[in-house]
């Protein structure tokens, strides 16, 4: 597969792991043709029932993508096309389509005119989850206007061989056609490591380069073969024959790497010199727990609990809690699960619950503030949580902590509803441990008080380094801000994990920072108990874990925090990484 010429090679985000090479296919967006007449008013009862078949198609369509994704990739990647389901309902559409059609428009320009509206409504809002909203009005309006039209879809499994795919950026609907024996890799104009063809891709073990740049586009051109390394997020368009020499080289020692990281789903995370610690995982809905099977996790450290209140108009019933609990519990018996009480507010909003705007959500009325203001809401969530813990080992967390009297408040709370429990003859583990999350400056100055009023500390690095550093986590402007490896994130960890030991109980962190590997060694030498974090990532960190005795790790932490910089952290880190000899740890 000699190229011509001369290779281009291309940076972008490195979004699924691994390294394909082969012919290129471009998948371009088509332009829909479409008419233009007006429709006589006699036409236009059949130009809505049109319409209406075309919903119904497209409903169809979903429902087999669904039900596809879901088998073959996983529930929770399937639920994305249960959400496009719902656009095919929402009268913001349907009735407004229908609407234009009355007033004499062709129903596939009206349809075009009112996706399009809507989809430039949702990009231009403040709330980053609704403006990914776009996008997906976008994907359904186009399949409805093609059902429409009986125009077929792009597709991306008739390939004579396999294909190394380039796009602008890959729709779910094209994203679920992705076959790991026919797309060997793709890479794409726009997107960003959580995008959902970044997401679908590392579920599928399909290599990717996301977010390019036009500078993709300008190299396509000509080219006719290219290497994705979706390790180093590289392109390489044309390679030429010592590139391909490379990218044999590298593709084995990647599939080596792959072996080992399955090897060690049976292994304990323990150094060897013996030390043991725990590897969890931190999910978001029982629809991330086939991920923390693959992985053999330990546990889940964290359990978000906001999905049950979120994409919904009132608030979720004790029933409909204590069932979601009650699954993940069960499903992970007689591993424990970490459930941390409602933490809305800050970046995550809940409309129903018509909260004022605040101009800094982030240092407002969220999480456990909420919680303690509003016991009515907070009582139930309690409840459902001590209902679930007769089905297995649940640890219950309390998140945003910063003084001593609110894991007063929230204790003797989680008293009354016990106490109501039993009134009402309901069964719970009495021995629930309670611990809260270390996120705050203040929590983790005064964490030897702090640590005598709970069973377990579990630092949350995310929000400790936003309050930390006075960084808004998700303000793009300063995300370089956002630095987990300064020198006084760190002492605060160190305190936190020494405080927690003074006084007996176990420290653990459920943060970005414990899925972080520059950081194992780090936080293995600080003693840090329990590591948890997103499933994806718990192999490399066993990995170095299993690489590395505790007298070495100790080590690597006092000289890191003897540093003045993050940058000198670092790269002192990642030298100690090396030296390891973890081969292909990008
Ligand atoms: C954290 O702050 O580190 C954390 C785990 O919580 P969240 O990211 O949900 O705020
Ligand atoms: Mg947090």
């Amino acid at each position: 597969m000699a190229g011509e010429g001369k290779a281009l090679t291309l940076k972008g985000i490195a979004a699924s792991p691994g390294i394909a090479g082969g012919p290129v296919y471009r998948l371009e967006a088509q332009e829909l043709q479409f008419p233009t007449h007006q429709v006589p008013p006699e036409g236009i009862p059949e130009e809505i029932a049109a319409f209406h078949r075309a919903l119904e198609e497209t409903g169809e369509q979903l429902e087999t993508i669904k039900e596809q994704v879901a088998r073959e990739v996983g529930e929770d990647k399937a639920a994305i096309f249960g959400a496009h389901q719902l656009v095919l309902q929402d009268p913001a559409l349907v009735d407004e389509v229908e609407n234009r059609i009355r007033q004499g428009t062709n129903g596939a320009q009206a349809i075009a005119a009112v996706v399009s509206e809507l989809e430039e409504m949702l990009a231009q809002l403040e709330d980053e989850y609704l403006r990914e909203r776009a996008a997906d009005i976008r994907d359904v309006g186009n399949r409805i206007l093609r059902n429409f039209l009986g125009v077929a879809g792009p597709s991306l499994t008739d390939f004579a061989e396999p294909v190394v795919v380039f796009a602008r950026d890959l729709t779910p609907s094209e994203t679920a056609q992705l076959r790991p024996d026919r797309v060997l890799a793709f890479a794409t104009v726009t997107g960003g490591r959580t995008s959902h063809a970044a997401i679908m891709a590392r579920s599928l073990e399909i290599p990717a380069v996301v977010g390019l740049g036009e500078e993709l586009v300008a190299g396509l051109s000509r080219a006719r073969e290219a290497i994705v390394d979706g390790t180093r997020g590289e392109v390489i368009l044309d390679p030429t024959p010592a590139d391909w020499a490379e990218y044999r080289k590298r593709k084995e020692e990647y599939q080596e790497y792959a072996r080992r990281l399955v090897s060690l789903r049976e292994l304990p995370a323990q150094t060897p010199d013996g030390h043991r610690v725990e590897l969890f995982a931190n999910i978001g809905s029982p629809a991330d727990l086939p991920g923390v099977e693959k992985v053999n996790a330990e546990g889940i450290g964290l359990f978000r609990t906001e999905f049950l209140y979120m994409d919904r108009t009132s608030l979720p019933t004790e029933e409909e809690q204590f069932q979601a609990y009650r699954e993940v519990v069960e499903k992970l018996a007689p591993r424990p699960v970490v459930i941390r009480t409602l933490d809305i507010g800050g970046d995550k909003e809940l409309p129903y619950l018509g909260l004022d705007q605040e101009v800094n959500p982030f240092l407002g009325w969220r999480a456990i503030r909420y919680c303690l203001d509003r016991p009515d809401v907070f009582k139930v969530q309690l409840a459902a949580i001590l209902r679930a813990s007769a089905y297995g080992k649940i640890r219950l967390m309390f998140p945003m902590v910063v003084s001593v009297e609110e894991v007063r408040r929230a204790r003797a709370l989680l008293a009354e509803v016990k106490a109501e429990l039993e009134d009402r003859g309901e069964a719970y583990d009495h021995q629930l441990q309670v611990g809260i999350m270390i996120e705050t400056p203040g929590a983790a100055l005064t964490a030897d008080i702090l640590a005598r009023e709970v069973d377990f500390f579990s630092i949350g690095t995310n929000d400790l380094v936003q309050y930390t550093l006075a960084v808004d986590r998700v303000n793009e402007r300063v995300s370089q801000l956002f630095e987990t490896f300064h020198p006084g994130v760190l002492r605060l960890i160190k305190g936190v994990i020494d405080a927690g030991h003074a006084a007996g109980i176990p420290v653990a962190m459920c943060g970005e920072m414990a899925g972080e590997v520059r950081a194992t060694p780090l936080l293995l030498g600080l003693g840090l108990d329990e590591f948890s974090m997103s499933a994806s990532s718990l192999p490399r960190v066993k990995q170095v874990i299993r690489s590395l005795s505790r007298r070495d790790a100790r080590q690597m932490a006092n000289h890191a925090l003897g540093l003045n910089t993050a940058g000198e952290i670092k790269a002192y880190m990642e030298r100690c990484l090396e030296n390891l000899n973890l081969e292909q740890s990008g």
